[in-house]
């Protein structure tokens, strides 16, 4: 089916999601922080496992765990087709053509080191240019900037506006002939900023560049399909979409990734070695050297069952919903500024409060048993271009409910009559 007559007969469904029921896979929420019920709102941080998840990797270690791969034993091939399975479920969550498209990374980060170190050291050449955007996460910064360093080559940045949004016309003018790869995120984790990727992605393209975009904040919200957005690269991390941390992946078309050089020499790369000389396994294996993370691969398989198996629709709205209630209600309190009011958002309230350092929030909301993140969230660009040092930020996933935002917000008046 295509995605567009599946997009309307979703619409058509108009599934609830059934929240009560997905906060009871969860274990972790049930408790209490500090004698109050715990409100989880730090999942743009990382998420919450749900038991389908930890019991996936219970089995692999209790049932048929060894090394994949090399073994003629029953478990070596038990655990080879299930980490090999695993890499199809990722496929087809992200809709590539191929499971030889997903080379199984530790994350977001690993992934975008992955190919500025390879793609990158072996195409971007002096006086070439590397595009990315004023919202990146640090990930998506310091790669480039360390490739462009050893290359010779220069880091264009696209500034964004003060609701948070990458100025079209900006992104734009950054392209030449010289830029050779655009990099930029889905979903901004400071601002929630979701990025019009599939244009963005054109732009680039038409320019020559190849597209690198970093779905570490769209994976846990978004059904995805690579071959639509018509990036060339794609990544994200297990455990902000419910999967066990450890593990990632990294997307990347297969004639592309056919001509990178390896990332890390070792075992599993390879096809055959003497000392004179090394041939290379084809991909993905010529970029997963050494043992890899065997049961957080089939836990994120396991998470991304889980999440395939609500409506995604349905999720999606269900977090729409918290989102534009959580805005509301955020925008009514006085001396609260929200940081990041894209026209197009998702999953994150970033904010700061008049007179009082984000961590200090923090620490209160803490003690009101909710979770929140405070800092500067690893996108100090983005707190410079805002001047505050640090937000808080509470991120929404298909567990949370109305009333945790009515928690967080009677603890923001809280930190304001403590601090009046
Ligand atoms: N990119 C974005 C947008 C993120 O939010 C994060 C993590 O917060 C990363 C990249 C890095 O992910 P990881 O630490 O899992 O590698």
């Amino acid at each position: 089916m295509v995605s567009t007559e599946k997009a309307a007969i979703d619409r058509q469904s108009g599934a609830v999601l059934d929240v009560e029921a997905v906060r009871r896979d969860f274990p972790a929420l049930a408790q209490k922080i500090h004698g109050r019920p715990l409100a989880y709102l730090d999942s743009a941080a990382s998420a919450q496992k749900p038991e389908a998840v930890i019991a996936a990797q219970g089995r692999c270690y209790r049932e048929y765990y060894s090394n994949v791969h090399r073994g003629v034993h029953t478990l070596s091939q038990r655990s080879t087709e299930a980490y090999e399975r695993a890499r199809a479920r990722v496929a087809r969550f992200l809709g590539a053509a191929s499971e030889r498209e997903i080379v199984f990374v530790r994350g977001a980060t690993e992934g975008i080191n992955l190919v500025a170190q390879t793609w990158g050291r072996s195409q971007v050449s002096a006086g070439d240019e590397v595009l990315i955007t004023e919202m990146e996460h640090h990930s998506n910064i310091v790669p480039w900037q360390m490739l462009c360093e050893e290359r010779g080559a220069r880091l264009r940045v696209a500034p964004i506006d003060d609701q948070g949004q990458v100025i079209p016309e900006e992104f734009q003018r950054r392209l030449g002939e010289r830029t050779r790869i655009a990099a930029f995120t889905h979903v901004s984790n400071a601002l929630g900023t979701i990025n019009p990727v599939r244009e963005m992605t054109a732009a680039a393209q038409a320019a020559g560049a190849v597209v690198l975009v970093d779905g570490a904040q769209a994976a846990p919200h978004f059904q995805l399909d690579v071959q639509e957005l018509g990036c060339d690269f794609y990544v994200f991390s297990s455990h902000k979409a419910y999967g066990p941390t450890g593990v990632g992946a990294l997307y990347g078309r297969l004639a592309l990734l056919e001509k990178m050089p390896p990332y890390q020499g070792g075992g599993e790369m390879i096809r055959s070695v003497t000392f004179e000389k090394t041939e290379y396994a084809p991909p993905p294996a010529r970029f997963e050297a050494g043992t890899p993370d065997i049961a957080g691969a089939i836990g994120l398989a396991a998470a991304l069952d889980y999440i395939d198996g609500h409506d995604r629709r349905a999720i999606q709205r269900h977090e729409e919903d918290l989102l534009r209630y959580g805005t509301e209600a955020l925008s009514r309190l006085p001396g609260l500024r929200l940081i990041g009011t894209a026209a197009h958002k998702a999953a994150v309230l970033s904010f700061v409060v008049d007179g009082v350092h984000a961590h200090d929030v923090g620490t209160i909301l803490d003690l009101e048993g909710i979770a929140v993140r405070v800092g500067h969230h690893c996108a100090q660009p983005v707190m410079r271009h805002f001047r505050v040092p640090a937000t808080v930020r509470a991120s929404l996933a298909l567990y949370n409910r109305r009333d945790e935002i009515d928690r967080l917000v009677a603890g923001v008046r809280k930190v304001r009559e403590v601090f009046a």
